[in-house]
């Protein structure tokens, strides 16, 4: 065992400054004298971005890095909701970290999509925080199983990359609690991740990289969070701040400059040494927990993991149409058009820019696996938006010389990349004329998209079929090609909305904000939940995805009416394969809190389960609800609340394709006192058995002498309550009663009741 309270007494002033920061590009600092080594970081979410050593290293993905394995960007995996699968990956990519003697994987990301603008929602997994965080801490356990930390980034609120480093991400604390960091909270808890990357931003103010409240106060102090916080690449502003609020590694190395900084102000008192050393055992313990689990002689199976890559594109393409045209059949005759068809764009731009293995595209795919002849057109340039005449031609005699054309389009990768978000949910224009021109030239057309967040389509209902490719992987080509030939059922599932247009987005009116603000104004309205809650129609919904074969939903059952809140609740489905395919269901359970105490959703989801059934097949499913399904984040006390009330449960396909509905009551969480002051409100002591014993106590003396009051209180002459009295009563605050008493009932009245109330309160 190493002792490392003795190994932190060896080490000088400076050198404990010196840990904080970098070695370099990747590195923690050794320290040889005491035997520290150096640990190596890298990226990313989805494949290894080694760089090798020395100067040249970047965060933006420009200098090449060691070949690794690429799957589907967080996009797809999300749309797989499949956290089984997310385990597998990233047990595959820690196990190719480990062969390359990495420490640390710089990932996953578990930002929400609170536009579909964000140049990088391909990295992140969803617009909801259930999802979101259950399958990020998928993924962490996932890499960690190989004795390779995980860095849960970007914590938090990095949900765009205009301004990034400086924009503040104004966001009121329900949605704080319930979207933005509920989508982290899950992955440190159950993922419990080495280590927690904090973001670039502001949040309410402070810049992550010094938010006490952030990453000490809840990440460290609510969820238990035991390892060490990194700063996003020069994400640090001041150093000193920076460590008080829990900010142990600056990454990259500032070189001396902060570890100066560092020493300075423990010589001259700003900066207790007792913060240091907590920082630096914490580094330590990383540092040493990497090199223990450090296994030297470790091989990665590149074929295997290939194969993973080509199995993950296939769990995370979703089938947004199909109007019976596809699966293919091997004889047809097919037109393969389109330049990504050959050149296919399988992964993001910037600092997750994974070097392939090798590269499967979806033009050798199916020509190996159709048995007639393909014809193949490139029909545009993708590195360009104008129109090509020549392949323009080329392309419709394509797809009028063939049975059915399959037309490759998407997003070029300058369209969208860390480092900027877009402006429209375009295609590019030569794109959109030639979707025009094959679709009037051959009908049956089935269109497969490459993008990392949504576009919109309105050309959607000129083509029979359409498969969302997403950013595949390496292994896209090969995914494509089974799913188009029906080697497989698509079983993807959306993880985001498809808005119809771009105004239709919740928070087109504020993204992205104005000079270095953005106010999220929708609140928790995100995704579905704001769709749902307006009535918008979207052109695809969340939890969207077709199969080649049907599945019917029966005998929902809940383990009771009539709960308590605390017990939880269980929620019994049959799923039935009524098809003649095997295929994949993902079954999604939302709630409606119908009790409406603060706004909410329509509907939220609050689990999922992913089954495989044969043809005929049927299955029973159980989810379970708990506390936390039924609550909203209480403001003025700080805790997640449970109302007592009527609530609903979901059971669908999609957040829109609702099978069973079943309703159920729930005896909620004993009501909170609110804060006691003569502005309090009458209507927020209602819930409160005791404080309406002491306002009635109190007033009920003064009633009837003013017929106002007795209104008020609900006794009015008729002995029945009138109910607009008892309403306006609701909005009064206490220091209105002298107005309303005609001074019967004092200032020092109001004292004395505040008294009452607070000793109650605390009682
Ligand atoms: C990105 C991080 C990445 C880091 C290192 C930053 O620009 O925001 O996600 O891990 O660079 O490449």
């Amino acid at each position: 065992m190493r002792d490392l309270d003795e190994l932190l007494t060896q080490l000088t002033l400076e050198e404990k400054a010196g840990l904080c920061s970098g070695q370099d590009f990747w590195h923690t600092r050794a320290i040889e004298r005491l035997g520290i080594p150096a640990i190596m970081m890298a990226d990313g979410p989805h494949g290894l971005r080694k760089q090798p050593d020395g100067p040249g290293a970047d965060h933006v993905g420009l200098l090449d890095s060691t070949p690794a394995t690429c799957f589907p960007t967080a996009a797809g995996l999300a749309s797989s909701w499949d956290t089984e699968l997310l385990t597998r990956v990233g047990q595959a990519l820690g196990r190719e970290a480990q062969a390359e003697a990495l420490s640390v994987v710089l990932g996953p990301g578990a930002n929400i999509k609170r536009s579909p603008l964000c140049g990088r929602n391909f990295e992140y997994f969803s617009e909801d925080p259930l999802l979101s965080s259950r399958l990020a801490s998928a993924h962490i356990q996932g890499v960690q199983s190989q004795g390779v930390g995980s860095s849960l980034k970007h914590f938090a609120a990095n949900n765009q990359e205009h301004r990034r480093m400086s924009v503040d991400a104004r966001i009121d604390e329900r949605p704080l609690r319930e979207i933005y960091l509920a989508s982290f909270e899950e992955a440190v808890r159950e993922g419990k991740p080495w280590t927690v990357m904090c973001a670039y931003n502001r949040l309410n103010g402070p810049l992550c990289s010094e938010h006490h409240r952030l990453l000490t106060d809840i990440l460290r102090d609510e969820w238990g969070f035991e390892g060490v916080v990194v700063s996003d690449w020069a994400a640090v502003n001041d150093r000193i701040d920076g460590l008080k609020a829990g900010l142990e590694l600056e990454m990259p190395s500032s070189g001396d400059t902060r570890t100066r900084l560092i020493v300075d102000a423990v010589k001259e008192g700003h900066l207790e040494e007792a913060v240091l050393d907590r920082a630096v055992r914490r580094l330590l313990t990383l540092i040493f927990k990497g090199v223990d689990q450090h296994r030297p002689n470790v091989t990665a199976d590149l074929q295997t993991h290939h194969q993973l890559a080509r199995e993950a594109g296939r769990q995370s393409m979703v089938l947004l149409k199909n109007e019976q045209i596809l699966p293919l059949g091997s004889q047809q005759k097919v037109a393969v058009i389109g330049e990504f068809a050959q050149r296919p764009r399988f992964q993001g731009g910037g600092s997750s820019h994974v070097n392939p293995t090798r590269v499967d595209t979806p033009l050798d795919a199916m020509t190996s696996r159709a048995e007639a002849p393909l014809t193949y057109a490139q029909g545009f340039e993708i590195d360009s938006d104008q129109t090509n005449d020549r392949l323009t031609e080329e392309a419709v005699a394509a797809a009028q010389s063939a049975e059915v054309a399959v037309l490759f389009v998407g997003l070029p990768e300058r369209y969208e990349s860390e480092g900027y978000d877009r402006t429209h949910l375009n295609l590019p224009a030569n794109q959109l004329a030639l979707i025009d021109a094959i679709t009037q030239a051959q009908p049956a057309t089935v269109i497969v998209l490459a993008n990392g967040s949504p576009i919109v389509m309105p050309w959607v209902d000129r083509v029979p079929a359409i498969l969302e490719g997403y950013l595949g992987g390496q292994a896209a080509g090969a995914a494509i090609s089974d799913l188009l030939f029906g080697d497989a059922s698509p079983a993807g599932r959306l993880a985001e909305t498809f808005p119809h247009r771009l105004e239709d987005t919740p928070c087109y009116l504020s993204f992205p904000g104005e000079g270095d603000v953005v106010n999220y104004s929708e609140g928790i309205f995100v995704g579905y939940r704001h769709y749902d809650t307006v009535g918008t129609a979207p052109l695809f919904p969340f939890g969207h995805g077709l199969s080649y074969t049907t599945f019917e939903y029966s005998d929902l059952t809940l383990s009771g009416d009539a709960i308590r809140a605390e017990q939880g609740l269980s929620v019994t489905l049959r799923v039935t394969n009524t098809g003649q395919r095997a295929g994949h269901e993902v079954i999604q359970l939302y709630v409606s809190d119908r009790t409406c105490t603060v706004p909410v959703a329509e509907k939220a989801l609050k689990g999922f389960h992913k089954v495989y059934l044969a043809p005929g097949e049927s299955i029973s499913v159980t989810l379970d609800l708990t506390h936390r399904d039924l609550a909203w984040y209480d403001v003025d006390h700080q805790c997640f609340r449970a109302p007592s009330g009527t609530f609903e449960v979901h059971v669908g396909a999609s957040s829109r394709d609702i099978r069973a509905v079943a309703s159920f009551t729930v005896e909620g969480d004993a009501p909170a006192w609110p804060a006691l002051h003569r502005n309090t409100l009458f209507g927020d002591l209602e819930a409160l058995p005791t404080a309406q014993r002491i306002l009635r106590d109190t007033l009920a003396p003064m009633a009837e002498a003013s017929p106002l009051l007795a209104g008020m209180l609900g006794d009015t002459s008729d002995g029945e309550s009138d109910d607009m009295m008892v309403a306006m009563m609701r909005y009064l605050p206490l220091r209105a009663l002298p107005s309303f008493t005609a001074g019967a009932f004092s200032e020092d009245d109001i004292t004395t009741l505040l008294e009452r109330l607070r000793q109650a309160a605390v009682a």
